[in-house]
């Protein structure tokens, strides 16, 4: 009998007891929010990403990061999920997945109604003055920017920023929850993402199984039992349909 590469990986999915996903930005590419490395469309090709969204320039030039940098995050805000976030929403409900890690800050994986989600990189629902600490919705900061505020102060004086991880930003505290889970599960699906960007692409190296769902190449495409160079929404549809298929048969 001869599988398809989509029901090899639906297989390890049913026979896997802890199943983590890691995503990238390629899963939004879809949604219409550029990755940083694919040809032609990718950020780099504008802009080094490394520079913009640094805490180099928005603790020494914060006006350069809110007329640039900060423009990345706001062209996020109107983006919608994708099948790819809605088939691992309804992955996680159905008890086949166990969680995601995610590199995106886009909210979409939040929009698609996953629960257990690990934001390693901050996300853009939310901002707060670096020197009291008060919280601000992103939605207000981008206001204020909007209107010319550049850059937004707190009352008390402070700068306000994004709670996004810049280049230089130590990882929050959920990336050890990312790092234990990663190293006790079963199985991990990267889906769209480089593998370029560390400490994240420590991960899939401590997972004892690894499938990788990416369109292009990544660093650890040797590494992984399962290589699957296709769209992310195709891939995704593709698993689940044969996943429900295998249900329905086993309940009929
Ligand atoms: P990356 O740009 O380095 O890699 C994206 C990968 O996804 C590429 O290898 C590409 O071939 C693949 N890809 C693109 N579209 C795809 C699709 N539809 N299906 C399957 N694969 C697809 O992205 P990265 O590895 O996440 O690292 C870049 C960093 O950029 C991360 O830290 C992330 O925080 C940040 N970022 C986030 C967003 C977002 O939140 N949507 C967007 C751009 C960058």
């Amino acid at each position: 009998m001869v599988y398809t590469i989509f029901e090899r990986i639906a297989s390890m999915i049913l026979e896997s007891r802890l199943t983590l996903v890691l995503t990238g930005a390629g899963i939004s590419t879809e949604s219409g929010i550029p990755d940083f490395r694919s040809p032609g469309t990718g950020l780099w090709e504008k802009l080094d990403p490394m520079e913009a969204l640094s805490t180099d320039v928005l603790y020494n030039d914060p006006a350069k990061f809110y007329n640039e940098g900060f423009k990345i995050l706001t062209s996020m805000k109107n983006a919608k999920p994708n099948d790819a976030h809605i088939i691992l929403a309804k992955m996680e409900d159905e008890g086949l997945i166990s969680g995601i890690v995610t590199q995106n800050i886009d909210n979409l994986h939040f929009e698609a109604g996953s629960k257990n989600i690990m934001e390693v990189h901050g996300h853009i629902r939310y901002g707060h003055c670096i020197k009291c600490g008060k919280t601000y919705a992103f939605e207000i900061i981008e206001n204020r920017v909007l209107h010319g505020d550049i850059p937004p102060l707190c009352l008390c004086g402070g700068l306000i920023r994004p709670d996004v991880i810049f280049f230089g930003d130590n990882l929050p505290d959920c990336f050890n929850k990312a790092w234990e889970i990663s190293s006790t599960c079963d199985l991990m699906i990267v889906v769209g993402s480089s593998l370029q960007v560390g400490p994240v692409n420590y991960l899939p190296g401590l997972a004892k199984r690894l499938i990788i769902i990416n369109s292009g190449e990544t660093m650890y495409d040797g590494k992984a039992e399962v290589l699957c160079r296709e769209l992310a929404t195709t891939a995704l549809n593709n698993i689940y349909n044969i996943i429900r298929e295998i249900k329905a048969n086993e309940k009929s």
